[in-house]
């Protein structure tokens, strides 16, 4: 498949591709250019080029065409879920919900394109002052391979909604529905340039959005380290850089939880994406009254689950999306037995047979009691590894679930509101759900505290991070 820039499907300069490998095959599905600093420079021409228009176009209007895209986006759902698929690996219902979920968002911005706004401030004999909010120019995008579909969406929605013109860089191993919904974008009506995806490595093409001089915002999601690296790279520039980067979510189930659905929360919030979602459940702190029971029960459905090529209907889990992180998983769950930090319930290893030999797939994993300072606690586990922590009270539960560098969200699943309440105002997270975990509708701002990052993503205040605030004063 080709990149885009201008509007127009193109190769790199350089001439070179990289292969868009089936994680479920380990396949060669397709292959991608391997854009670097001359194919963002491209980019970064076509969106300036762009910005004039695309700014004068009345937000109404835009909002219009992110609305036909939704549409066909959501029409062409069955071919962008099954590309989807095969790059990334997840179960053929989860890409629909994904794909499904990008023209949700894009929906909800177009919805609010009549409330981009400013102020007017009355200063007495002073005058009046007036406050628009202009849109910042060419931005810069960075998403990674866990969630691309949807990533996308929130970044793609509010950015282009408020006037921006965009340079995205896919991760290079899910670069393919990302160069099919840029298409439907342009096709919708997004003038050509407006929209530009480069594809290629965090290193090359990564690195020249983020200390390309003529792009004055990136906003990344991704790991914490590369978050880091990023905002370092980018500071001599005075860039603005918003990260959206790991997680490590506790969820607390309380000792009148219910417990047929805090399983499934546990369940779902876990495995769904094979454990690869940045607000995944990743610890889950039990009330020792309950704790044999849920985790008995758990452990039955989690033995249950039924892992394989996410093309096939049956499949409740597919496979991790490439090798190294399938490296990284295995090697994390090896320091926890080799140091005795943990009891492995079920799983605990890759998968084999003639069903996953091929492909990277790593068994569902249940630990039980792991002791607090295990590293498994410590750092992001990014694959379908689940520990399990009994917990004697309330204090204990938010102290444990607080004990860690990440704050993205945090689950709480009881009947009882004080607990509810007690759990929403201590936990350290951006987001707290009682009695689910994981959805993130349009509608609401998304983003972590601590080591989580720095900016909201989603919501109409996601708006205000792609505009500035410009200033006019009048004297009368
Ligand atoms: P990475 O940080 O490795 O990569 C993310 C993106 O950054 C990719 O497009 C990658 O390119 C690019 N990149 C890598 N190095 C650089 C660099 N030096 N300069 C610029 N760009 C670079 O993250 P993963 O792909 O491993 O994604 C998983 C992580 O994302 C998890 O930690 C997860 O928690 C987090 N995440 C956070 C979310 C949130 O909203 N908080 C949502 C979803 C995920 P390439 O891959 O092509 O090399």
């Amino acid at each position: 498949m080709l990149m885009r820039i201008g509007g127009q499907e193109t190769e790199a300069a350089g001439g070179t591709w990289l292969d868009v490998i089936n994680p479920a095959t380990g396949e060669v599905l397709d292959r991608a250019p391997a854009g670097e600093r001359e194919d963002v420079d491209a980019a970064v021409a076509a969106a300036e080029h762009a910005a004039a228009g695309w700014e004068k176009v009345s937000p109404r209007e835009r909002g219009k065409i992110l609305f036909h895209a939704a549409g066909a986006i959501r029409e062409a759902r069955g071919d962008l879920a099954r590309t989807l698929t095969r790059e990334q690996g997840k179960p053929l219902a989860e890409a629909v919900d994904e794909v499904r979920g990008c023209a949700n968002v894009l929906e909800f911005y177009a919805s609010v394109s009549g409330c981009l706004s400013g102020d007017f401030i009355r200063l007495g004999a002073a005058g009046d002052g007036i406050v628009v909010r202009e849109p910042l120019g060419v931005c810069g995008a960075i998403i990674p391979w866990n969630m691309p579909v949807i990533l996308m969406g929130w970044k793609a929605g509010p950015a282009l909604l408020a006037g921006n013109t965009l340079v995205l860089k896919p991760s290079s191993t899910t670069p393919l529905t990302t160069l099919a919904i840029a298409a439907i974008l342009e096709r919708a009506g997004l003038p050509p340039g407006v929209l530009n995806i480069v594809t290629g490595t965090g290193d090359a093409a990564g690195q020249a959005i983020v200390t390309h001089p003529g792009i004055h915002k990136v906003s990344f999601t991704g790991n914490t380290a590369t978050g880091i690296a990023v905002r370092r790279a980018a500071a001599p520039l005075l860039k603005e850089v918003t990260v959206e980067l790991g997680g490590s979510d506790p969820m607390i189930v309380w000792k009148d939880a219910d417990l047929p659905k805090a399983v499934e929360g546990a369940v779902h919030g876990r495995f769904y994406n094979a454990g690869q979602v940045c607000n995944a459940v990743k610890r889950v702190y039990v009330h020792e009254e309950i704790a044999p029971r849920f985790t008995g029960e758990l452990l039955a459905r989690v033995r249950s689950l039924r892992v394989g090529d996410g093309l096939s209907p049956s499949v409740e889990m597919g496979p991790l999306q490439n090798r190294a992180q399938l490296d990284r998983v295995e090697a994390q769950v090896a320091r926890l037995r080799e140091r005795g930090e943990g009891r492995i319930l079920a799983g605990g290893s890759r998968l084999r047979g003639p069903e996953h030999d091929r492909g990277f797939f790593y068994a569902p994993t249940l630990v039980a009691d792991p002791d607090p300072d295990a590293a498994i606690l410590g750092e992001e586990v990014f694959g379908p590894v689940l520990p399990v922590m009994a917990v004697p009270d309330l204090d204990t539960a938010i102290a444990e679930a607080n004990r860690s560098r990440y704050g993205l969200g945090a689950s709480v699943w009881t009947r009882d509101l004080g607990v509810a309440r007690a759990v929403f105002d201590r936990a350290r997270a951006g987001v707290v759900w009682v009695n689910r975990h994981l959805t993130v509708p349009p509608e609401i701002p998304f983003g972590g505290v601590k080591e989580s990052g720095l900016g909201r993503e989603n919501g109409v205040q996601a708006i205000a991070g792609w505009t500035r605030a410009k200033s006019l004063l009048l004297g009368w």
